[in-house]
């Protein structure tokens, strides 16, 4: 009786994305969650008339915008300047990023300044998918002569995948979404959770039943085929086809003898992202000026995203900082380099100070294409019909929320396709390092 119906575990991103896309095929769809909201790490608090973020976020120009435009999303908000400030040795320098600021620069030499106009002109035309093999650090040390734009490739980078380790990060995908950072990123008024909340609607008007605390103990399967979803309130959910788009660890442990199938080399090649995040409301800003800044010689950056945004029901400046972590996390220290950007961007901020939000130890994704990385995860579990996965973690080259959209839409289209063992146009949007 249940052999079309799909269930989805986990309402993030992935989850309401592959709902969408499964009840739009037609298919009967039950989304379950686990905490009392939609959203997952997209959602938004709102503390003292201010919208805050799990640490800030740009939609760019990726797999997300488009799969949002294609479902007819408003997705209200603007795209800042990329006009930026670099901190390097302590202070703030304008840093070069088009022609004006490349010649007024104190932070390059001429040699510098011509070897990074070279590559601005030519940037928007690199093939990036022949450097998917090599790291980035094997890309920038190749490819980059001067060591104050190594230095500034590195930051660019860094921001623009939140991973503060060159070495494993494989630089194709990373190059990738750096152009699409220079085309312009999206601000969202209310935050992410006004994004989530459009997803919710339009998850409605497509029938899916969506149920919230409703956490998942067991994906179970029979035979090798899926049954059902097991809850913790002894609720079972029937189902043909079970999307789990739920992190790697969370995802092995909801199957039992998940040790003998593909999610076990999934999880154990999954390298989590993380960082930390404080955000500030500020009644005004003190350096009005400085309002988007990378940390060139430190794993920081910082963007006023009000600047582009409605953030604030009073008008405060929703300020939004990031370390990214290394090898080392420390809570203490990396609020205390926190808190010291923000003394160096805007000095007397804490006069200024309406509310704040520290997150030490958030994950940005679950999985990224990495030189350790073994296979591409999903669509299909094969060892399992009717088993699937999406999120963050299953990239197959996008990056962060592109990766939760392109997954989710690759999930439902290997369950249309029944089986899964079939390649389709979406898995072949990146190969494997
Ligand atoms: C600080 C920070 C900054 C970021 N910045 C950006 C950015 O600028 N641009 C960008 O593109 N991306 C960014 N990201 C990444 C982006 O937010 C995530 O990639 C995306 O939101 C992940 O969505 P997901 O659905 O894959 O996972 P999740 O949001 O983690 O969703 C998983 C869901 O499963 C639920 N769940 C777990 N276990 C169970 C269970 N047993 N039963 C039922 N439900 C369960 C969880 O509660 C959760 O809701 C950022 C992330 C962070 C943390």
């Amino acid at each position: 009786m249940h052999n079309d119906r799909v269930v989805v575990v986990g309402g993030g991103i992935a989850g309401l994305t592959a709902a969408i896309y499964a009840a739009k095929a037609g298919k009967q769809t039950i989304l379950l969650e686990k905490q009392e909201r939609l959203g997952g790490r997209a959602i938004t608090n709102q503390k003292k008339g201010a919208y805050f973020n799990l640490g800030g976020r740009a939609l760019y120009h990726g797999d997300a915008r488009a799969t949002f435009e294609e479902l007819g999303m408003r997705l209200q908000g603007s795209q800042p300047s990329i006009d930026a400030y670099g901190i390097w040795k302590g202070n703030l320098h304008v840093m070069p990023m088009g022609i004006g600021s490349l010649f007024s620069t104190p932070l390059l030499s001429w040699k510098g300044k011509i070897e990074l106009g070279a590559w601005l002109a030519r940037f928007g035309k690199l093939d990036t998918h022949l450097y998917d093999r090599i790291s980035l650090r094997e890309w920038i040390e190749g490819n980059v002569h001067d060591p104050m734009v190594r230095h500034l490739f590195y930051s660019l980078l860094r921001t623009a995948s939140y991973v503060a380790a060159p070495d494993l990060l494989a630089a194709g995908p990373v190059l990738e979404q750096l152009k699409r950072s220079l085309k312009g990123v999206l601000y969202l008024d209310r935050g992410w959770g006004a994004m989530v909340e459009e997803l919710r609607g339009i998850a409605l008007e497509y029938g899916v039943e969506m149920v919230t605390k409703q956490k998942a103990v067991a994906i179970v399967h029979e035979k090798g085929v899926v049954q059902h979803v097991l809850c913790e309130d002894g609720t079972q959910f029937q189902a043909g086809h079970i999307i789990a788009a739920t992190p790697p660890a969370i995802t092995y442990q909801l199957v039992p003898g998940a040790e003998s199938t593909s999610l076990r080399n999934w999880r154990e090649q999954a390298v989590e992202i993380t960082a930390a995040c404080l955000d500030v409301a500020l009644r005004r800003l003190p350096k009005p000026k400085q309002q988007f800044v990378y940390g060139i010689d430190q794993p920081v950056f910082l963007s006023n995203q009000s600047r582009a945004a409605h953030l604030s029901d009073y008008g405060d400046q929703v300020v939004s900082l990031i370390k990214y972590h290394g090898r080392n996390k420390d809570p203490k220290k990396d609020l205390q380099d926190l808190e010291q950007t923000l003394d160096i961007v805007q000095p007397g901020w804490r006069d200024q100070l309406v509310e704040k939000q520290y997150l030490p130890n958030m994950t940005v994704s679950h999985d990224f294409m990495h030189m350790h990385r073994m296979v591409n995860p999903g669509p299909a579990v094969p060892e399992i019909a009717g088993l699937y996965v999406a999120g963050d973690w299953v990239t197959h080259g996008e990056l962060l929320v592109d990766a939760s959209t392109a997954s989710a839409k690759r999930a439902v289209q290997s369950l249309l396709l029944q089986g899964g063992a079939e390649r389709s146009s979406y898995d072949q949007h990146r190969i494997t390092v």
